[in-house]
């Protein structure tokens, strides 16, 4: 269904500037936005996929993957259609490069909540693809999440843009957001954006304005993002502008779409960006999409006991007492309680 988007500009000729993610798309009359979920309509613009879901799901918060957060709940998980990326090793293809289907299922604000509840969600998750591409939609369900003690969640690409964060900050707990490489000819082959740096300021601000948890990934995907300088990159500035505190997961690429030609990442390949993100000092650093492995656990930074065991998506608290460790009272940045 449409509803007018909320960030945008009215500009002569009958063309619109949208302000939600940072294309900021300029849009003829009749034209939709690179994400094809905002149209022009006689100068006015319009949201196409306001409560049109894609996928639905209870996933554990530990999928998405946030691990610092809320650990061990599951999060009523909402997706829509289509992207503001075109990632050439996206696993969400299905819905993220597709326009609205008649079998697209249409989910009110309101009715999220009572689903979330019902099957004892601790709180939503927007994800799947871009949860900014249909900004109006996770506002409004932002909103009544909060008031309704629920946790919030953006699993994002990060390219959002500062008005867009600072309209939704007031009702989000997480972001979890992808810095997917660390140079301009990288990000832009994989995912044809033109500025990624804008990426991290939103991310930073995410954190600093809006006192948001704060969690990275990166899919490590062989010879092209996993080189030592890119995820030195990553690992550096993360510790330098989010704390090295901050979860970094490095993540299992598997070869699909345009990049069916590329082998599965090595798992010696995330051994080695686990060792590059501890050498910049980051405390934490997991390994994503290798179901068993030990670097899939927290272990205290200070006494080295194990506080939270992960095998895939079985998490056991062993060791918090809120976000410190319980053996030794050294913070560890969990988030156990909403803001
Ligand atoms: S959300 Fe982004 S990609 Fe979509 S129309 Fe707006 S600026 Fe363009």
């Amino acid at each position: 269904m449409e509803r007018e988007a909320i960030l945008y500009e009215k500009l002569p000729g009958g063309k619109v500037r949208c302000n939600i993610c940072q294309w900021h798309c300029l849009i003829n009359p009749g034209k939709s936005g690179v994400c094809r979920m905002y149209i022009n309509r006689d100068g006015t613009l319009y949201s196409m996929n306001y409560a049109e879901v894609s996928s639905l799901a209870i996933d554990p918060i530990e999928k998405k993957p946030l691990f610092h957060f809320f650990p061990g709940t599951n999060a009523f998980s909402l997706g829509t259609w289509g992207c503001n990326f075109h990632c050439q090793n996206c696993q969400n293809w299905e819905i993220s490069c597709v326009d609205i289907p008649d079998t697209s299922q249409r989910l009110l604000p309101g009715k999220e909540i009572e689903l979330a509840k019902k099957y004892n969600c601790a709180g939503i998750a927007w994800t799947y693809n871009e949860p900014s591409i249909w900004f109006e939609y996770t506002l409004d369900s932002a909103r009544l999440a909060k008031e309704n003690g629920l946790y919030t969640a953006y699993i994002t690409n990060g390219y959002i843009t500062p008005e867009a964060l600072d309209t939704i900050g007031p009702y989000l707990d997480a972001w979890r957001v992808d810095v997917k490489g660390f140079n301009d000819g990288f990000y832009h082959q994989l995912t044809k954006i033109p500025h990624w740096r804008g990426i991290l300021d939103m991310a930073k601000r995410a954190k600093d304005k809006w006192d948001m948890h704060i969690e990275v990934v990166t899919n490590v995907v062989p010879t092209m993002n996993d080189d030592e300088k890119q995820l030195s990159g990553i690992a550096s500035w993360i510790r330098d502008n989010l704390g090295e505190l901050t979860p970094w997961h490095v993540t299992r690429f598997y070869p699909m779409r345009n990049l069916s030609h590329l082998m599965p990442t090595p798992i010696s390949t995330l051994e080695i960006a686990y060792q590059i993100g501890k050498k910049a000092g980051l405390k934490f650093v997991y390994l994503g999409n290798v179901p068993g492995h030990e670097y899939e656990n927290t272990i205290c930074y200070s006494c080295g006991k194990l506080v939270v065991q992960r095998v895939g998506y079985n998490t056991e608290v062993l060791g918090l007492d809120k976000s410190r460790c319980k053996f030794c009272g050294s913070e560890l940045n969990f988030r156990t309680k909403s803001r």
